[in-house]
């Protein structure tokens, strides 16, 4: 598949405190067929994958903190124009779970698109015998809210795929 040419940009964000594995997720996703990785702006990357959803193309960019979430520091430019969000917080820590509502509102104050398509994931599931977060309390969380829920492994791959394909043809679906 072309690189250059595509029918839609997706714009994702990935947000959720440091050390739940982000970056990880995102590189997971993206070193099969990736494109490019640029850094811009101090602090703020993104990187695209492609993927064809009926007969679209579709670019998905999507950005990481690198590290700025520490300092709570995002800018609006990060949110900007962004179709979906990815709120990631890690099984074993339940703290970065209580912390997703922060982010949640963050998303929602910065974002203009009130259809923007939020995904829950619990990631780091390959942890499974040190969890605590229950996945019935984070999927009763997602269901009251809206949000599809998943609970993924950057490190052993499981669900990464299904996360972001689950994501991003519900933003299609939506665009058209
Ligand atoms: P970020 O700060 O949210 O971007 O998190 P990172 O991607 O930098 O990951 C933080 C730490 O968690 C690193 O040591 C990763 O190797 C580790 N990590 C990330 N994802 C997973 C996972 O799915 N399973 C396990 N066991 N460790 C992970
Ligand atoms: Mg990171």
């Amino acid at each position: 598949m072309s690189e250059d040419t595509h029918d839609y940009v997706f714009k994702v964000i990935l947000a959720g405190e440091s050390g739940v594995g982000k970056s990880s997720i995102l590189r997971r996703y993206c070193q099969d067929r990736f494109n490019l990785d640029e850094r811009f702006t101090v602090g703020i990357e993104f990187r695209t994958r492609t993927m064809q959803i009926d007969t679209s193309k579709i670019k998905a960019q999507i950005w990481d903190t690198a590290g700025n979430e520490r300092f709570r520091a995002l800018t609006p430019m990060y949110f900007r124009g962004a179709h979906g969000a990815i709120l990631v917080y890690d099984i074993t820590n339940h703290q970065s779970f209580r912390n997703i509502q922060y982010w949640l509102d963050t998303i929602l104050d910065h974002t203009n698109l009130s259809g923007i398509v939020i995904l829950l994931i619990g990631n780091k599931c390959d942890l499974d015998k040190i969890r605590t977060v229950p996945t019935d309390e984070a999927r009763m969380y997602a269901e009251e809210r809206g949000l599809i829920f998943l609970e993924t492994s950057a490190k052993d791959s499981t669900n990464i795929e299904i996360a972001f394909n689950v994501l991003l043809k519900k933003i299609y679906k939506e665009e058209r």
